[in-house]
């Protein structure tokens, strides 16, 4: 069976990743990968579903026995990817996807070349903050790291091989899709139909 495919989902805190990746598992049924981090639950998030909720101390023990793919600490928590799964639907030939912040994107994207990095963000600064305190989980000074963050994350926005703007849900949803399935076709990622079929021609 072929290898699946990793797909990266970035973008301001904010930007609405979280809904758009639910839409996108729930429509079309890729792999979401559950990440572990240090950051208290918000309400209504359940552990092992939105998050593995672990403490320091067992965030560092996952590090030190090689189970995470990427980490980084953002805004004062860790956050990592766990190995197992996403090693496991991958020789499954399944599409993952992973959302994760600038600096374990660029990770990802060195251990795993042939992943499809997007990048979401709202159309201006304006729209970011409200969005943030429309979502009322977070106090007045996060939200003002989290803008401080975007600006440094600004930065790192030329390593993505997709911007996408989210001005509309839907529009966005299908933008998103639609890049993950034309990425599919990509020269390169055919090259064992290129070769099945060239051996076909070749008993014609
Ligand atoms: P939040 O606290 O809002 O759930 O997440 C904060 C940031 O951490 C988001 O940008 C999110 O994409 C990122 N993040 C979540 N899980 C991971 C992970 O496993 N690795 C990395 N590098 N970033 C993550």
């Amino acid at each position: 069976m072929s290898k699946g495919k990793l797909v990266v989902i970035s973008g301001f805190s904010g930007a609405g990743k979280g809904t758009i990746v639910k839409q996108l598992i729930e429509r079309y049924g890729y792999s979401l990968s559950v990440s572990a981090t240090t950051r208290a639950p918000r309400e209504g998030e359940v552990d092992g579903k939105d998050y593995y909720f672990k403490t320091t101390d067992e965030f560092l023990s996952l590090v030190d026995y090689n189970g995470l793919i990427e980490w980084t600490k953002y805004v004062d928590n860790y956050y990592g990817t766990p190995r197992k799964f996403v090693e496991e639907e991958l020789s499954a030939g399944k599409t993952v996807i992973l959302e994760i912040e600038v600096k374990g994107a660029a990770n990802i994207k060195e251990q795993y070349p042939d992943a499809v990095l997007l990048f979401l963000t709202t159309k201006d600064v304006d729209t970011l903050r409200a969005r943030l305190r429309k979502r009322g989980t977070e106090t007045d000074e996060v939200i003002e790291k989290r803008i401080k963050r975007a600006a440094e994350e600004s930065e790192l926005m030329d390593n993505y091989d997709y911007i996408v703007v989210n001005d509309e849900l839907e529009e966005c949803i299908d933008t998103v899709h639609s890049i993950i399935i034309s990425d599919s076709y990509k020269t390169e990622n055919m090259a064992e139909f290129i070769k099945s079929i060239q051996t076909d021609l070749s008993d014609e």
